[in-house]
């Protein structure tokens, strides 16, 4: 690709390693003509499946929005980029390996909830109470008590 700096045609690259569990290549390069570097990020582009919204409508699979989703729910928590990538591999890996070319777009959301369960509690919560029309106050708190149930156990486990 073309320099992003300068525009100049070669490039080198000066470093590579495999991120997101091996689902993304990271490349450091460097301009041969006027020596910026820049990073590369190079997936494979498999086809996912459609979502069928609740109305019943189809639209593409939007990983920008999942994204953007799961930073909201991460927002000023002890999450690296690194682990949100990883989490986005994953969910993307499950969705193909339904073997479905149509999914219920909920199915991302459930997928996003069990992720961010096990990363980071506050932020699952965040994601749940948005995400999910809880009926009432007191299914929310039911979560609640779940989830401070599950740390005493792990608290205890120690
Ligand atoms: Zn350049």
């Amino acid at each position: 690709m073309y320099c992003p700096f300068c525009n100049a045609h070669e490039t080198k690259v000066v470093d590579s390693r495999l991120v997101a569990e091996g689902q993304q290549i990271r490349r450091r390069r460097e301009c041969i003509t006027c020596h910026e570097r820049f990073t590369t990020y190079e997936a494979a582009e498999l086809l996912m499946p459609r979502m069928i919204k609740a109305d019943g409508t189809r639209q593409p699979f939007d990983e920008d929005k999942l994204r953007a989703g799961i930073q909201r729910a991460v927002e000023k928590r002890p999450v690296s980029v690194e682990d949100i990538e990883a989490c986005i591999s994953r969910i993307k890996q499950h969705l193909r390996a339904t073997g479905e070319r149509e999914l219920p777009s909920r199915t991302v959301g459930e997928e996003v909830m069990s992720e961010l369960r096990k990363l980071d509690q506050v932020a699952y919560v965040r994601f749940a109470s948005v995400y999910r029309s809880f009926q009432d106050i007191n299914e929310f708190k039911e979560e609640i008590d779940r989830l401070s149930e599950q740390k005493e156990d792990a608290v205890k486990a120690e």
